[in-house]
């Protein structure tokens, strides 16, 4: 790979990654719902209308359970696998970008191994554990049919919410695409980022470049840092909430920071964050060499580069 190929490889994969995982789910979920709409037959009915019965609330347990297991025993532990496998890559492309790249040796420091691995488990359960299949899906599909046999709801409409919620309708995603998609993109890019932001530190990287934005739907904030330049100095400075750091970026001010912002970001974390939720952008480092001299006119202005010998030099400072 040539190192445009592989900075592009590492930037795509912060979109491609959920893109996938959406890709997978949406097929995924009319057999998710086939198995469910199986398990219902189990419901006792009287006249078409759902039985109020004990036996029938034990019966939703059952239901509940045998979803589970067809979940967490079949494709969808595929799809996981895959999600899990792209780590890998990613992990590897971060080590090219810094060595191919950059030029530089990467230190991957056992901290820094460990943390990766960590984030990375951390993701995985995030879309697999008992816990969060039960805040995605099951906690809802229980309480629908709870609701229904307590109701006495017919058969049929008990059906038709189930579907809506696991298959979607016309204004809204069935409820495992929804949720896991958020998740997998989050952690997916965060992980990314921190990971990347780590080895930057320990390299004493002074210059980013806030990347990505194939998205069309993208906050003020991210479209106006799109492909900018900024010193180490100015990314804090935007972390802290001081947009007028950058030309242009006061207009995306609000009351609370900016429009996405994530809660938590400060001028560490804004690294790891970036723009915030479903912010799919990275924050790559730099050779302060490869940085514009316009950049860098602004960033001593500003308060935020103070360069080197060589670099007043190499600049003709
Ligand atoms: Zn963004």
């Amino acid at each position: 790979m040539t190192a445009a190929e592989i900075t592009r490889a590492k930037l795509e994969a912060i979109e491609d990654v959920p893109l996938n995982w959406a890709k997978s789910i949406d097929n995924y979920q009319p057999r998710l719902f086939n198995r469910l709409s199986r398990l219902l037959n189990e419901l006792e009915t009287v006249d078409g209308e759902l039985a109020k019965t004990a036996a029938n609330l034990t019966r939703i347990d059952q239901i509940v359970t045998g979803l589970r297991d067809f979940i967490t025993q079949g494709e969808y532990v595929e799809i996981v696998t895959k999600f899990n496998s792209e780590f890998t890559v990613q992990q590897g492309l971060t080590a090219q970008y810094f060595s191919d790249v950059l030029k530089a040796d990467p230190v991957v420091t056992s901290f820094n191994a460990q943390l990766y691995q960590r984030n990375r488990a951390a993701a995985i359960e995030g879309v697999l554990s008992n816990a969060s299949l039960d805040a995605m899906l099951l906690n809802d599909v229980r309480a629908t049919l709870v609701d229904s046999v307590g109701a006495n709801a017919r058969f049929g409409d008990a059906f038709d919410a189930l579907q809506d919620l696991v298959l979607g309708n016309a204004e809204r995603e069935g409820q495992l695409l929804r949720y896991s998609r958020q998740i997998v993109s989050d952690t997916f890019a965060t992980t990314d980022r921190a990971y990347t932001q780590l080895i930057s530190e320990e390299l004493g990287y002074k210059w980013f470049r806030w990347l990505g934005g194939k998205m069309k739907t993208t906050r003020c904030l991210c479209l106006n840092l799109n492909q900018k330049f900024l010193s180490k100095g100015e990314v804090e400075a935007i972390g802290r909430g001081e947009l007028s750091i950058m030309p242009k970026l006061a207009s995306c001010k609000t009351t609370n920071g900016w429009a996405g912002m994530m809660k938590g970001t400060n001028e560490k974390t804004i690294f790891t964050v970036a723009g915030g939720y479903n912010c799919q952008h990275s924050i790559l480092p730099e050779s302060t060499f490869a940085v514009p001299k316009k950049d860098i006119q602004r960033a001593i202005a500003n308060g935020t580069f103070e360069p080197t010998r060589t670099e007043r030099e190499f600049f003709n400072l």
